[in-house]
This record gives C-alpha cells, sequence and structure tokens, in this order.
C-alpha cells in the first residue's frame, strides 16, 4: 500500500512555524495593532480589518489561536445562552460590554455563524454551547479563515514589549531582534502580557483549577468520582453552594465546582461535602440500614475509605495545579476604559480585550463569551478611531 506523505516532527514543524514568522514582513505603520493572537485578539482583529482597518496581530506564539484548542477539554464551549453579567467578578462594567440578558451568546453565536461554523447545544436541557464537530479546533480553524479573508496580518513569534506613543515594540523571537510597529489603534489582548505604562492593573492569579486540601486520606481517595454538594463554609457561615462532579485527587479535590470555589476560597475555609445530594437524609438512612453501608448510594471504595459520605469536611490549603489554571484572575483596571469603547480613558487609541482586563467567570462557556465579545467591541472602536 503507497505510503502518504510523513508527518513532519515537533522539531521539523516548529521549525517551519519560525521560518514562516520570520518570512512575514510587517509594514512600517499600520492602523491597528492587536497585541496577542488568542480568543480575544483574533475577533478584535477581524472586526477592524472588517470595518476598512489596515491591521496585523504581534502574537508571542508561534501560531495564533493556539490557546482556543485545550478549552472544553478540546472541544471550546464556546459560550453559554444564560450569560448572566451578574456571574462574571465586576457586573456592572461585564454588562456594559455584554449587553443586557443573553445578548452577548446571540453577538457571538451570529459571529460564529457567519464564520461558518455550525453549533449545538451540549444537552438540551443545558445551555452551554459547543462546536457540532465536538472540536476546538474547528472553533479557531474558521477564525483563521475569516481573519485571512479580512486581510489580517498575523506575525507570529512576536513578543511585545511596550507601547508608548502609538509606537509598539516587540522582540522577535527568530532573530532576537527589537522591532517596532507604528499603530494608530493599539488592542491590547495578551492575557497576562506586559502591563503598559499609564495604566494601572490588580495583580494577576490563577483561578479556575484544582484545591489543595487537607483533613481527609485524599492519597487513598486519588482518582474517584462523585455526584456532590459542595459548601464553602468561612468562619462557620456558608459563602457558596453548587452541585456538580468532585474528582479526588491525591492533593486535594477538581472537578468543575471545586474550579468555580478556586475563585473564592481562601486558605482555611472548610469545604463541606454532600456525596449523595440526590438521596434525602430519611432514604439515606434506610439504605444504610439495608446495605449495611453507604455501599449502594455510592461508589463502595469511597465509602470504604470515608464511612460517612452525607457531610464529609475538609480544609483548603490553597489552590493546586496552577500550571493549568483556566483563568487569570485581576488584570487592567476595568474602570480605566469606557465600556462603549474599551479604550482607556487617558491613553486615546489604546483599547482592550479579554483576559487581560480584570473580568472572570466560573466554568461554563462565560470566559469566552466575553473574550469574544469584547474583541468585537474594543476591534470595532479601534478601527474607528484609526478611521477617523
Ligand atoms: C485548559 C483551558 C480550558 C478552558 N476552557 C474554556 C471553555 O471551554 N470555555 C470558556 O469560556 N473558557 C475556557 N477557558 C478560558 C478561556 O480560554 C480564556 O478565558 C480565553 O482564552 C481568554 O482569551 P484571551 O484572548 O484574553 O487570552 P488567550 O486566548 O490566552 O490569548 C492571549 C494570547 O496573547 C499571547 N501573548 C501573551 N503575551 C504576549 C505578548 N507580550 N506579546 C504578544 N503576544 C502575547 C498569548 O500567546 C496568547 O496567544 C479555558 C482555559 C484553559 C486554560
Amino acid at each position: 500500500m503507497a505510503k502518504g506523505p510523513r508527518k513532519p516532527s515537533r522539531t521539523q514543524l516548529r521549525e517551519q512555524l519560525l521560518a514562516s514568522a520570520a518570512a512575514t514582513v510587517l509594514p512600517e505603520a499600520v492602523d491597528v495593532c492587536v497585541c496577542g493572537g488568542g480568543a480575544a485578539g483574533i475577533v478584535a482583529a477581524i472586526c477592524a480589518a472588517e470595518a476598512g482597518a489596515s491591521t496585523v496581530v504581534l502574537e508571542r506564539d508561534l501560531a495564533c489561536g493556539r490557546p482556543i484548542l485545550a478549552t472544553g477539554n478540546g472541544r471550546c464551549n464556546l459560550t453559554n445562552l444564560d450569560v448572566r453579567a451578574g456571574i462574571f467578578n465586576n457586573p456592572v462594567f461585564a454588562e456594559k460590554v455584554l449587553g443586557p440578558g443573553s445578548f452577548a451568546a446571540k453577538d457571538v453565536l451570529d459571529f460564529f455563524d457567519a464564520c461558518g461554523l455550525a453549533t449545538g447545544f451540549e444537552s438540551e436541557d443545558d445551555s452551554r454551547i459547543y462546536p457540532l464537530s465536538d472540536q476546538a479546533s474547528s472553533v479557531r480553524e474558521v477564525l483563521l479563515a475569516r481573519a485571512e479573508r479580512a486581510g489580517v496580518m498575523m506575525a507570529c513569534a512576536r513578543e511585545v514589549t511596550d507601547i508608548c506613543a502609538g509606537t509598539v515594540t516587540f522582540t522577535e523571537l527568530f532573530s532576537g531582534r527589537t522591532g517596532k510597529l507604528a499603530a494608530t489603534s493599539v488592542v491590547l489582548a495578551c492575557r497576562d502580557g506586559f502591563v503598559p505604562a499609564g495604566l494601572e492593573a490588580k495583580p494577576f492569579s490563577p483561578a479556575l483549577c484544582p484545591l489543595a486540601c487537607e483533613g481527609l486520606p485524599f492519597e487513598q481517595l486519588d482518582g474517584r468520582r462523585s455526584d456532590a454538594r459542595v459548601t464553602l463554609l468561612r468562619d462557620g457561615q456558608a459563602v457558596a453552594q453548587e452541585r456538580g462532579e468532585v474528582l479526588f485527587r491525591s492533593y486535594g479535590l477538581s472537578g468543575i465546582v471545586i474550579f468555580n470555589f478556586s475563585r473564592i476560597a481562601l486558605p482555611g475555609d472548610t469545604l463541606l461535602l454532600d456525596l449523595a445530594p440526590l438521596v434525602n437524609e430519611e432514604s439515606f438512612a434506610s439504605m444504610v440500614e439495608a446495605a449495611g453501608s453507604a455501599r449502594g448510594v455510592i461508589d463502595p471504595a469511597i465509602v470504604e475509605v470515608l464511612g460517612d459520605v452525607k457531610r464529609v469536611s475538609c480544609t483548603v490549603v490553597g489552590k493546586a495545579q496552577t500550571e493549568h489554571a483556566q483563568v487569570r484572575q485581576g488584570g487592567l483596571l476595568t474602570a480605566q476604559f469606557d465600556p462603549a469603547t474599551l479604550m482607556a480613558r487617558e491613553l486615546p487609541g489604546v483599547f482592550a480585550a479579554g483576559e487581560v482586563l480584570d473580568i472572570d467567570a466560573p466554568c461554563g462557556g462565560y470566559n469566552l463569551t466575553w473574550a469574544w465579545k469584547s474583541g468585537m467591541v474594543a476591534g470595532a472602536a479601534a478601527a474607528a478611531f484609526a478611521k477617523a
């Protein structure tokens, strides 16, 4: 049988991408320079270019849109029909940008519809939306194709180090040289990149990650999963409660509920777990009596280690696996930006979009909704500023 062409090795692919980045020749000046070619940056660049602005994306990585590939476990939970401003850390500012109610989700879906992406719900009773292909790569590829059609220049392997008086300074990762690009408008979309002079930021900290905990034999439970109602207690008072799957790890707890709690939990807080949330106390007691333990209600391996599964508690030590955290809390203080345009009030021509701003939300497609929608607002406004 004839063999197809061999796939390039990682090293070959890296060299190809570096060579292609080096072959991209930048103009001296541009209407809009977008710093960071992730979710928010690509959408901002598309909107700017489609509004008639010459647009360059400066991206540190060897290719644009790579962060999208890891989202939703490789499936990309791109939005949620139930986007409420209250879900964000800064609801007033978020609502001014996103619009009321489900407007943001509609805008996101219209945008991706125009990109040629088919989308659908996770399940009938779920408001989370995924590409029908179930592949995050579909989302990235339709975005890159639309950006190319719009005439966006993607300049990869260039790390932005400064923006000042309409000039963006960057380091070429393929040559080590410093480059400069004059831009009438600059959109900051580099997530946890640098903070330009003249703007203030709340320190970045990772969130949507597991929690390191103590007080349970976690080593013995490692890898076990259970449905749970989890209550976060501080000084004996309930601070939050959510139901969902928890995953026991040797260092503590993981799972979406725990990820969400990682945005607010502090060392010393207590996590109270009801591992049989769908069985009321009375039925639970009679089942335990009938079976001799809770082994008929939840995973017997968990029952063997914990005994009681209705009221299990442990103490939060801190965040864990932060290198894989899904969001960064903190970022550029939103009060410095006009929510109608996302332009910095004191730095005309400087815009921001995505996580570089101090906006974050729990799991469920909300963070990407923010990235896409803030990218649309900043990109269109950056083009209008440059063309005015
Ligand atoms: C594993 C994982 C799964 C996730 N799953 C989901 C999900 O299913 N749904 C959801 O809503 N959210 C999800 N998120 C969160 C979501 O991916 C982010 O909120 C979103 O990508 C933020 O978009 P952004 O454009 O601000 O940042 P990014 O998409 O991270 O893009 C920032 C870009 O800027 C570049 N950059 C950084 N510094 C510089 C610099 N100095 N110069 C040039 N370029 C620079 C980076 O290389 C990167 O390409 C997930 C996150 C992770 C990590």
